[in-house]
């Protein structure tokens, strides 16, 4: 039953009435290629769609890992909350002793109030690596403790280009920029009659949308989209009644945009960590919103050397179109696993976002190739030494 999903299409569509020779061919064909069926990609966009729906800045992230949780409850996998709010999902598996871990986060950029401006506006600061400059324009929730939520829109201050001559020319910067609410505010006495509190949340609108051409654009790619291929990846091996040989965990982050997310929680047995984080796309680098992205070396180093090369091991022999790259500024929560002590052998992939930490862009075939290399490595692959 396994093999059959495996290869799908390969004995239900043979074309029996051709040649030896074709035969041949395209069993050669299909045996290198892992073809997946579209209710995973389906899944995967679906759900995607309705984690990025769910505001999650890091340090406000209940509700989504709440909805994610559920979710891989509902494919038949142990979950647990970490003390700080993350998630530990439990594959199964076999050699508890050499346990593999994979690691998405779930927090995402976002802005918090810092000043209540005495004309009613909000000034913010950044959580996360939030840019003014890419947020400007944008629809805004603020989030207040104990009163609701309040809509807004994040401006340049005094942003009627008719009215400020210097509209052009100013950097923007948090205190250049202001939340104009949504309210009959004209003071910082209105704003706190409605409840809104210095501290309170800032979430920016993530205006996701699937272009007809397969183009997923969206605010917080990075990194929700590998959290609904890590959904896929889960119903995959649901579906297919798959018990890893290795036991199989995912820890889904809260904090990886501060830089601690995958600090603590591995799970005891652990030996290998892949962080499954969004691939860089830009200038000099090989790597297309169509692809995965195996990163070999980051701001912080070199992962290591036996995974990467395993990984692209994975990719060759199951026709995955991927891409190696160095990612000029980035961090991962594998990473954060090493610095906090852990002994652990370090990987990371994912899909290949454009535009990132801002309006990013991504494919679905990137997204695909993502989930088909997880599936390559960490259950088909030998090199992973996994069984089905
Ligand atoms: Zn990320």
């Amino acid at each position: 039953m396994f093999k059959k999903a495996f290869y799908v299409g390969w004995f239900d569509c043979f074309p029996i009435t051709r040649g030896v020779e074709c035969l041949s061919e395209e069993i050669n064909k299909m045996k290198n290629t892992l073809e997946l069926e579209k209710k995973y990609i389906d899944f995967m966009m679906k759900k995607t769609g309705e984690i990025i729906n769910i505001d999650s800045p890091t340090g406000y992230t209940e509700e989504a890992t709440a909805f994610v949780k559920k979710e891989f409850e509902d494919l038949g996998f142990k979950t647990s909350y970490t003390n700080k709010g993350g998630i530990i999902v439990e594959f199964g598996g076999e050699d508890k002793d050499n346990g593999l871990l994979l690691e998405a986060h779930l927090d995402t950029l976002g802005g918090m109030v810092s000043k209540i401006k005495s004309n009613g506006r909000l000034e913010l600061t950044n959580l996360g690596g939030m840019n003014p400059n890419n947020a400007e324009t944008e629809n805004v929730k603020v989030i207040t403790k104990f009163d609701g939520e309040y809509e807004g829109t994040f401006q340049l201050n005094d942003a009627s280009i008719h009215v400020n001559g210097e509209y052009n020319d100013v950097k923007r910067e948090w205190s250049s920029c202001e939340v104009v609410l949504d309210e009959d505010v004209s003071s910082d006495e209105d704003v706190k009659k409605l409840g809104i509190s210095i501290g309170d949340i800032v979430c920016f609108d993530p205006n996701f949308r699937v272009t007809k051409s397969g183009y997923i654009k969206s605010r917080f790619l990075d990194d929700k989209l590998s959290v609904g291929i890590l959904l896929a990846f889960a119903k995959y091996i649901n579906d297919n009644k798959i018990t890893p040989k290795r036991a199989l965990y995912a820890h889904i982050t809260v904090f990886e945009e501060v830089g601690h997310g995958g600090c603590g929680s591995v799970p005891e047995g652990c030996t290998e960590a892949i962080a499954v984080d969004m691939g860089c796309v830009g200038e000099g680098l090989d790597c297309t919103e169509k692809q995965v992205s195996i990163c070999a070396k980051d701001s912080n180093g070199p992962y290591n050397y036996n995974i990467v090369k395993a990984l692209i091991e994975a990719a060759k022999k199951n026709g995955i179109d991927y891409a190696v790259d160095v990612y000029p500024h980035y961090g991962s929560d594998v990473e954060a696993s090493l610095r906090a002590g852990n002994d652990l052998k370090h990987g990371l992939i994912g899909a290949g976002v454009y535009a990132s930490h801002g309006y990013e862009r991504s494919h679905k075939d990137g997204a695909t190739n993502t989930l088909k290399l997880l599936i390559a490595y960490a259950i088909k692959s030998d090199i992973a030494f996994y069984s089905v």
